[in-house]
């Protein structure tokens, strides 16, 4: 984390800046904010291998991917995206 005073980078197990002394903010809003970047990460993640597992099993014995499972599997991944990215960018006010 940084210093929000010096702007020094501190190691996470800080509880004082050791620059300038300041105390650095170990409150729940901070586990909260990173608890939401976890949670976006993984969405994003999740989202990709999630709309293919559901690509897969709409026709498991398709050689090919039909046209309406790349369908399920875009908008899956891009539901999974959005939704990562709007709770990183929430964790990051
Ligand atoms: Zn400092």
């Amino acid at each position: 984390m940084f210093c929000s005073k010096c702007g020094n980078q501190c190691p996470e197990n800080f509880i004082v800046c050791p620059k300038c002394g300041t105390k650095l903010s170990t409150n729940a809003s901070t586990g909260n904010k990173k608890l939401l970047r976890n949670l976006g990460i993984v969405s994003i993640i999740l989202g990709p291998i999630i709309g293919f597992l559901v690509a897969v099993a709409t026709d498991p014995n398709a050689s090919t991917i039909p046209d309406e499972a790349v369908l399920y599997w875009t908008v899956i991944a891009l539901i999974g995206i959005i939704v990562g990215s709007v709770l990183i960018s929430s964790s990051k006010k």
